[in-house]
């Protein structure tokens, strides 16, 4: 993990990195955050994880109080104080310190903190073996309560699904939209293969926009899939030949049952695993250098 956490300007080793039990971030989940990888000593995908962090912000009414390049050098010298040449950061940005009420506005200035370290979400025999996964019961948030496109601090409705996914035994949980569309997993974004086109639930379906997810949309472009996005329901994805997951932290990963259905033969599939050589060559090509600090 990280050793020198940014917050609010200053690094601080982990010990000491602390902010207020006032901040309302812990006491509400007011805040937005990202997930951000670095490969090869580059941060993959900045300029867009910037974009969708202040995206969310604004929607929240949050002002983070710097500006989108000065957030890019919190990140890269983030990366750069803790030596990270492939890595995962995690730049947050909370409501910042307040009262006991919800009141927004009685909160001075954000409080930005950027940890920079390592993931490991899945272990290795999930890519080669495949997901089995379940259509948990707890839904996605209306978009008019939550809008799943806001990547919040409150995460609780993934979480209470994937400890429903969990308890029946499964290492990820599908969810669907209020009207009972399927909108993405836990921390993931979904996609199924049938007959050579590439399908996954549009952003209104109840899906954050992933990065990993527009990615893996041009990738397939560049072979010559067609994708489509729109609303898709469970019968899309127990029908599928193929079924994969994306997120930043987990990359790519086969599903190969949902819902104790097998999907195609139940193993990885072939367009997947040519996806997956596609996005490890990517992330190669791809990022914005890690600067030395002196
Ligand atoms: N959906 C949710 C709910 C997520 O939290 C994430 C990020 N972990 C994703 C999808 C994938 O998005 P990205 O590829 O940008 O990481």
């Amino acid at each position: 993990m990280s050793s020198w956490i940014y917050i609010d300007g200053t690094f601080y080793d982990k010990e000491n990195a602390k902010i207020s039990v006032f901040d309302h971030g812990f006491l509400y989940g007011d805040g937005v955050f990202e997930g951000v990888r670095a490969y090869h000593g580059r941060v993959f995908k900045l300029d867009e994880h910037v974009d969708r962090l202040f995206d969310s912000a604004k929607v929240i009414a949050l002002d983070p109080g710097v500006s989108k390049e000065e957030m890019k050098q919190i990140i890269l010298n983030t990366c750069a104080k803790n030596k990270i040449h492939d890595g995962y950061i995690r730049p947050v940005v909370s409501r910042g310190v307040g009262d006991l009420g919800l009141n927004p506005y009685l909160c001075k200035k954000a409080t930005i903190v950027c940890i920079a370290g390592t993931i490991q979400l899945y272990p290795e025999r999930y890519y080669q073996e495949g997901l089995k996964i379940v259509t948990v019961a707890t839904h996605r948030n209306f978009n008019e309560s939550l809008n799943p496109r806001i990547k919040s601090l409150n995460y609780l409705n993934n979480i209470m699904a994937k400890i429903e996914g969990m308890q029946a035994g499964a290492p990820e949980a599908l969810m669907l939209n209020p009207a009972g569309m399927v909108a993405e997993c836990t921390g993931d974004n979904v996609f199924a293969i049938r007959k050579n086109v590439l399908y996954t639930p549009d952003v209104h379906s109840g899906s954050l926009d992933g990065i990993t997810r527009r990615c893996v949309m041009d990738l397939a472009k560049a072979r010559g899939l067609q994708v489509v996005e729109g609303p898709m329901s469970r019968f899309d994805f127990w029908v599928a030949d193929e079924f994969f997951l994306t997120g930043t932290a987990a990359e790519i990963v086969p599903v190969v049952e949902l819902d104790k259905r097998p999907i195609g033969d139940g193993l990885p599939g072939v367009i997947t695993k040519q996806l997956i050589a596609d996005f490890k060559a990517f992330v190669k090509e791809e990022g914005t250098p890690i600067p030395t600090l002196v």
